[in-house]
C-alpha cells in the first residue's frame, strides 16, 4: 500500500516535470516566432523587397516622354559639334510665308522631322545645347538643335502640334517687346507658357524690339539683351 502511494507520488512528480517542460518549449517557440516575424529587421527586409518590386515596376513602365534630358548622356573625348537647323516661319498658309530661305512649308517641315526621327536623331533644348557646346558630354551621337527666331504665332498653330506628334524638341527665340505689346502674328505669353510646360519647347531672347544690334550703341545693345532676358525670367520663371 505504502509502495503504491510512493509510486503514484513519483508518477505525479514526473508528469508535472513533463508539463513544465512542454510549457517551456511552447514559450520558447512563441518567443522565437515573435522575434523573427515582428522584429524591425523583418520589417526592413519586407520593405526592401517591396521597394525593389516597386523599382522593377517603375523601370518596366515605359516613360510617357522620351525627352533628351531623360536620356543617359555619353561622355566623349573630343569637343562636341552640334548641327543647328534654323527656321523662322513654317506654315501651310502662303500669305504667312515670306519668301526667304529660313521659311518653309509645313509639309516639308514635317518630312524633315520624320527624316530626323527615322535616322535616330535626338533633338536638344537650349540648356542641352549649352552643355553640349561647353563640355564633352552629349545625349547621343546623333543630335540636332531645332531653332526658331522671332516668335511667330505659327510656332503654336503649326509647329507645336508636330513637335507633340513626333515628341521632338525645339527652341524659340522671341522678341519680348512684340509679345508684351500683343503684336499681331506673334505668340502670346499664354501660348508660350503652354508650350514651355509641355517640355517640348524652350524660349530664349531675340531682343526686345528686333533692331540690328550691329548698328546700336553699346548702351542700347545692353538694354535689348538685359530687358529681354528680364522679360523671359519674369514670365517663364527661368
Ligand atoms: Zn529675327
Amino acid at each position: 500500500m505504502k509502495k503504491r502511494v510512493q509510486r503514484n507520488k513519483k508518477r505525479i512528480r514526473w508528469s508535472s516535470v513533463l508539463t513544465v517542460f512542454v510549457l517551456l518549449i511552447g514559450i520558447i517557440a512563441i518567443a522565437f516566432a515573435a522575434v523573427h516575424l515582428l522584429s524591425p529587421k523583418a520589417n526592413t527586409s519586407q520593405k526592401s523587397s517591396q521597394t525593389s518590386r516597386q523599382e522593377k515596376t517603375k523601370s518596366t513602365v515605359p516613360s510617357s516622354s522620351s525627352q533628351p534630358k531623360e536620356t543617359k548622356w555619353l561622355t566623349g573625348t573630343n569637343e562636341n559639334q552640334l548641327p543647328i537647323l534654323m527656321f523662322h516661319y513654317v506654315t501651310s498658309r502662303a500669305d504667312q510665308l515670306p519668301q526667304d530661305s529660313n521659311n518653309i512649308n509645313i509639309v516639308t517641315f514635317e518630312n524633315e522631322l520624320k527624316a530626323l526621327k527615322s535616322q535616330g536623331y535626338t533633338t536638344v533644348s537650349g540648356t542641352d545645347a549649352q552643355k553640349i557646346l561647353t563640355t564633352k558630354e552629349k545625349p547621343s551621337d546623333k543630335m540636332v538643335w531645332l531653332t526658331f527666331d522671332d516668335g511667330s504665332v505659327t510656332m503654336y498653330t503649326d509647329i507645336f502640334p508636330l513637335l507633340k506628334k513626333y515628341n521632338m524638341h525645339a527652341t524659340n527665340f522671341i522678341i519680348t517687346g512684340f509679345v508684351n505689346k500683343a503684336q499681331g502674328g506673334i505668340l502670346s505669353w499664354e501660348q508660350i507658357k503652354e508650350m514651355k510646360a509641355s517640355g517640348l519647347v524652350d524660349f530664349g531672347s531675340h531682343t526686345v524690339s528686333h533692331p540690328d544690334l550691329g548698328t546700336q550703341t553699346l548702351e542700347d545693345q545692353r538694354t535689348e539683351l538685359e530687358q529681354s532676358k528680364a522679360d523671359l525670367d519674369k514670365n517663364l520663371n527661368q
